[in-house]
């Protein structure tokens, strides 16, 4: 490098840049990454300014300044004229956040914690089970230390770690794998024993097999006299989880989550799992791993709780959360106690971050602000592409003009914290109206934003607000865009409102409703009439004015109406079954005997 350094100078002491002149070869390869100023090339290829000038000069570029910027088309020739190897350096435009997408070298893999989670039915004792686990740690409290929640904790037994996700339930767990992150390794799944097998627990343990995440059954409130443990191990058979006992493969752990009885037990038995499961991770990378759960506090402004799942967070590390960046000013763990460092497996909690991030969105560490921000500016483009991609859904009119097809309600959402926004959303999924389909296109802890309105107005979305309420500023912008934004702070009240929207927005169905038959048994014509076909009817009733249509030999061969009913020589409205009565048929008169005359109703019918 420093060689070739000379060779420039020595070569641009003398040089003249006319074509009949040779410039020097070199082989120097000059790696450029877009447009460049004049005076940074020439630094960057170790050409005087003014040889390029000159150069320029003799392209008939004269009026080219030092600070006069350079596309990539000029560069390229500069370049080639000083014949300068060089080659277009691609920023790496959207590095990958997903920890699972990064591979280690095996030899700087070591052991981490596993990472649990507790799911079940409703009130089989899953709180008072992660309760339990914590309050175990007798050397915590001894030593006077108050846990906070910050969504996870860590548990030290027998000198190895176990951290617990403490949100209880399957429909966390499944909202952050929807959005990429999987961050569990073994799922407790708790059956009461007085009670059973429930709805809830079918749900968890498929939601839990369709994450192929080991299962370890949990069963509780063994001090109940009513505990029947036979019948839960009956009843999880059925769904594949068999007990040793019974010859299968599945672990049971058996406890008293109220009485605090098995849980040492348990979390070894978690201890066992994991080792089974070999699970590494690699200490010695920059951090990477998934968010927990975040909100606005309002003292300490964005926070949130991020689970390291390879690699070491420092403090002092530049982090990207999906498309933000933010210094690693404070770590601290559930304690509340400064961390310098988090290791694979660990939960911490970073404030005076500049945007509330999402559960399950992935963050990655950095050593420069540089690197963090070129890489949040790259995806927060391709976020945006994405979002204007986004298929188009509806505006409410045009739902009610558009004809069959399945119809999307796109939905922005902004609510106070991480809980509300994900109860809100769950609920929201939750509501089936046939032929009407939710996308929740945006979600997200936080006031609702101008760049919201934008994502809105682009997609065809409604903005719903959960206890938050948008600026004047915002507002104004809503109306310049047309966005509709509504607000609310009791979810029930929203989800209703959207339900009714959904079915409001469906168009009744119309649905035919045959309402008898008749059969031609006789035609007459009359002048001024038409053809009158004397029937019999034989099934239902005829209505006058009814629509109906005429079968000759199973086939329909005119569909119109019925012009005149009468029942002996007198009009009639309608005719039932076991009567004669005289037809005429609008526009027709092609009846013959042994026709059929159907006559039907299109009755709208509202979607339930
Ligand atoms: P969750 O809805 O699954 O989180 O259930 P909770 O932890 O809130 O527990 C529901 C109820 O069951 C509470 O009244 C608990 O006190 C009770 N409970 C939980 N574990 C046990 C137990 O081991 N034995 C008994 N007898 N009651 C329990």
């Amino acid at each position: 490098m420093a060689n070739n350094t000379k060779k420039f100078d020595k070569r641009s002491q003398n040089a003249s840049f006319q074509k009949d002149k040779k410039p020097v070869k070199n082989n120097l390869v000059f790696k450029y990454q877009g447009d460049l100023s004049l005076g940074d090339l020439a630094n960057k290829i170790s050409i005087p300014a003014t040889d390029i000038i000159s150069f320029l000069f003799l392209k008939k570029m004269v009026t080219t300044t030092i600070n006069q910027t350079l596309g990539e088309d000029l560069i390229k020739e500069i370049c080639s004229h000083f014949q300068i190897k060089f080659e277009k350096e691609e920023i790496e435009k959207e590095a990958d956040l997903i920890p699972s997408n990064i591979e280690d070298d095996e030899a700087l893999l070591q052991e981490r914690p596993p990472v649990v989670v507790v799911m079940g039915h409703v009130d089989h004792g899953k709180t008072t089970l992660i309760d339990a686990i914590r309050d175990s740690h007798v050397a915590d409290k001894e030593a006077g230390l108050i846990t906070q929640h910050i969504g996870a904790y860590q548990k030290e037994v027998n000198g190895k770690k176990i951290t617990f996700l403490d949100t209880p339930g399957h429909e966390a767990f499944t909202a952050m794998r929807a959005r990429g992150a999987s961050v569990t390794d073994i799922a407790l799944i708790v059956v009461a024993a007085d009670d059973g097998v429930m709805p809830q627990t079918v749900e968890a343990i498929n939601h839990a097999k369709a994450a192929n995440v080991e299962i370890i059954v949990v069963i509780n409130k063994i001090d109940k006299p009513t505990a029947d443990i036979e019948r839960v191990y009956q009843e999880l058979s059925e769904y594949d989880l068999i007990p040793e006992e019974w010859g299968g493969s599945t672990i049971f752990c058996k406890v008293s989550a109220k009485m605090k009885k098995g849980i040492d037990e348990l979390l070894e038995t978690i201890l066992v799992v994991s080792e089974l499961l070999e699970l590494k991770a690699n200490p010695s990378r920059k951090a990477l791993g998934s968010v927990i759960e975040a909100s606005l506090d309002k003292k300490e402004g964005a926070k949130a709780t991020l689970l390291v799942q390879n690699g070491t967070l420092r403090v002092g590390d530049y982090l990207v959360i999906g498309d933000y960046y933010c210094k690693v000013r404070r770590m601290v763990n559930e304690y509340k106690q400064n961390l310098s460092q988090a290791l694979p497996s660990t939960p911490v909690v970073v404030t005076g971050i500049e945007n509330v991030p999402q559960a399950g969105d992935h963050f990655r560490a950095f050593n420069s602000e540089k690197e963090a921000r070129e890489v949040a500016n790259a995806r927060q483009l391709s976020s945006r592409d994405k979002a204007l991609n986004v298929s188009k859904g509806t505006s409410l009119e045009e739902l009610f003009a558009s004809e069959g097809e399945i119809k999307n309600i796109n939905i922005i959402l902004k609510g106070d914290t991480t809980g509300s926004v994900e109860a809100v959303k769950s609920a929201l999924l939750k509501l089936a109206v046939e032929g009407v389909k939710i996308n929740i296109i945006h979600a997200q802890t936080g006031g609702i934003t101008e760049s919201d309105i934008i994502l809105a107005s682009a997609s065809h979305a409604l903005i719903y607000g959960f206890n938050v309420r948008p600026s004047a500023q915002v507002r104004q912008k809503a109306d310049e865009e047309k966005v509709e934004i509504h607000l609310h702070n009791i979810i029930y009240a929203l989800t209703e409102e959207i339900e009714n929207a959904m079915k409001g927005l469906m168009k009744p169905v119309e649905v035919e409703e045959v309402l008898g038959q008749g059969e031609v048994r006789q035609t007459f014509t009359a002048s001024k009439i038409g053809t009158i076909a004397g029937c019999y009817i034989t099934d239902g009733l005829v209505k006058r004015n009814a629509l109906c249509r005429i079968i000759r030999d199973g086939v329909v061969i005119y569909s119109s109406s019925i012009k005149s009913l009468k029942r002996e020589k007198n009009d009639a409205s309608e005719v039932k079954k076991g009567f004669e009565c005289g037809i005429t048929i609008e526009n027709f008169n092609d009846i013959h005997e042994g026709d059929i005359i159907e006559a039907y109703e299109i009755k709208l019918v509202e979607r339930k």
